[in-house]
């Protein structure tokens, strides 16, 4: 399904950028957010929400971006980590408000937390993607040392997609590898210090860009400048 959905709004705008809003009410109205989607969503293959947006917009608000924005990829990036009953109940909320796909942490561990989340999410039609490594320097600490663990082993449920970072595009090109046709996206380009493409061209399907887009003088512009670069083809 998510391979699918990626390839369908991927070739439609020519697009392999999928951006990032954490942003907040007191960044930007509500109203100029669905502006910004409105005049960028040609240009996009998917729009990423984090918990941010979330909290400071509310799920109302945000299902009705989804709805007046139809012909892109809804993900929300709500890392869950939780046991599996609570992070069903944050599913149903997210699936009921339109998303397309949702994020998930593995380090919780598979059984009773992992294994829950993606059979229940993969049951209502939303599609699970694993944070399979991180992009920010921490990463390194911990959990992208058990990652290539983790990866192996969620071949055998229902992952439809990895983040994995562009800022260590050698790991996408390890994992493209293992995980066959599955979706790779891959945060940290722009304000990170990754530059647009590289991570494309070690492997991933979309690259994801946030700060370099909602904190630009002129957010249109830059989505405009980084699809000239993140092309599908
Ligand atoms: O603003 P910037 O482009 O750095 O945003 C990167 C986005 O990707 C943020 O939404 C962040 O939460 C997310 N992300 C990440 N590294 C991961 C997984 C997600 O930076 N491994």
């Amino acid at each position: 399904m998510l391979r699918q959905l990626l390839e369908l709004y991927g070739k439609r705008h020519n697009s392999r950028l999928i951006m990032a809003l954490d942003v907040t009410t007191n960044m930007y109205e509500a109203v100029a957010i669905e502006n910004l989607l409105n005049s960028v969503s040609k240009d996009l293959l998917g729009v990423k929400i984090g918990v941010p947006t979330i909290l400071s917009y509310g799920l109302h608000t945000i299902s009705k971006w989804i709805d007046s924005v139809n012909d892109v990829l809804w993900i929300v990036d709500l890392k869950l980590a939780d046991i599996g009953y609570v992070a069903r109940q944050s599913i149903e909320q997210v699936y009921e408000a339109g998303f397309d796909a949702v994020i998930m942490h593995g380090f919780i561990g598979f059984e009773d937390g992992l294994v829950d989340a993606v059979e229940y999410a993969s049951d209502l039609g939303i599609s699970p993607i694993l944070v399979a490594a991180m992009s920010h320097r921490g990463g390194m600490e911990y959990l992208n040392r058990v990652s290539a663990d983790m990866v192996m082993r969620s071949l055998e449920i229902g992952l439809e997609g990895y983040v994995l970072p562009a800022t260590y595009p050698i790991l996408i090109k390890m994992y493209r590898g293992i995980v066959g046709d599955r979706v790779i996206i891959a945060p940290g380009v722009g304000a990170q210090g990754a530059r647009p493409r590289v991570a494309v061209e070690h492997g991933a399907d979309a690259e994801i860009v946030g700060r370099r887009i909602y904190m630009a003088d002129d957010p249109i512009s830059e989505v405009k400048r980084l699809h000239g670069v993140l092309t599908w083809r």
